[in-house]
């Protein structure tokens, strides 16, 4: 049903690698060693879901590029403890740390990950496109041995621009040699990969694997990465 598709761009993290629960990991992690329950966080739970809070409002901030990369990881950290009033830059810096460091070696995909990639990459090009931050997306790819599939990676870091911005998209295609309308993305973000993707002249996927999510125009929706066998 798509046309002329040469290129496919995956999005990262809540694509493809299960952000959520790689995070959630280390922050119960985290909650163990650094005895957090003796310092008054009531309960992991409580831990994840407000850094969870607190973590979307910074990363949003950093997206629009109101925030550094510095404040966003380890500002988000001192935040979390302040709210359960614990006042330590200090204990947030080596929680921040000990999240950045770890938490790329956390190997936990989509269902049907490798299976999908396997067979479109007998078709297609296959590609990443993510703001997530250089370093650490590339830890990610190879621990989860997903490396292998993809003919580039762009982070925004490299293409000095954040998906929605047009200018992320522009870079890709020069980096890979593609023309907008060979190029499809498939992404968990209705404005950074949806809208952004439209915007660049691109076809795009749009995944949303916990049903969150009214239909976006011009796009297909899938629930479940094995859909794009009927798509693509
Ligand atoms: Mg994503």
């Amino acid at each position: 049903m798509y046309k002329n598709i040469k290129h496919v761009f995956f999005d990262l993290d809540r694509t493809l690698w299960d952000f959520k629960s790689n995070s959630r990991e280390v922050l119960t992690e985290i909650y163990n060693k650094m005895n957090l329950a003796n310092r008054g966080v009531r309960s992991v739970m409580d831990f994840i879901t407000t850094y969870e809070r607190i973590n979307e409002q910074m990363w949003e901030a950093y997206r629009t590029g109101n925030l550094s990369k510095e404040k966003l990881r380890y500002g988000r950290f001192e935040k979390v403890l302040l709210i359960f009033g614990i006042q330590s830059d200090s204990l947030g810096v080596e929680i921040g740390k000990y999240y950045i460091e770890h938490s790329p070696y956390k190997v936990g995909l989509f269902d049907h990950s490798h299976e999908i990639l396997e067979y479109l990459s007998k078709k297609y090009e296959l590609h990443i496109i993510t703001n997530g931050f250089e370093e650490v997306q590339h830890v990610k790819l190879k621990e989860s041995k997903l490396l292998d599939y993809f003919k580039s990676i762009i982070t925004s870091e490299a293409a000095a621009a954040k998906k929605p911005d047009i200018k992320i998209f522009k870079y890709s295609e020069e980096q890979t040699g593609a023309k907008s309308h060979e190029c499809i993305i498939i992404g968990d973000d209705v404005v950074a990969d949806i809208e952004g993707g439209k915007n660049a002249g691109w076809k795009a996927i749009h995944f949303d694997p916990h049903r969150e999510h009214e239909k976006v125009a011009d796009a297909n929706t899938i629930y479940h990465l094995s859909e794009l066998e009927m798509l693509l």
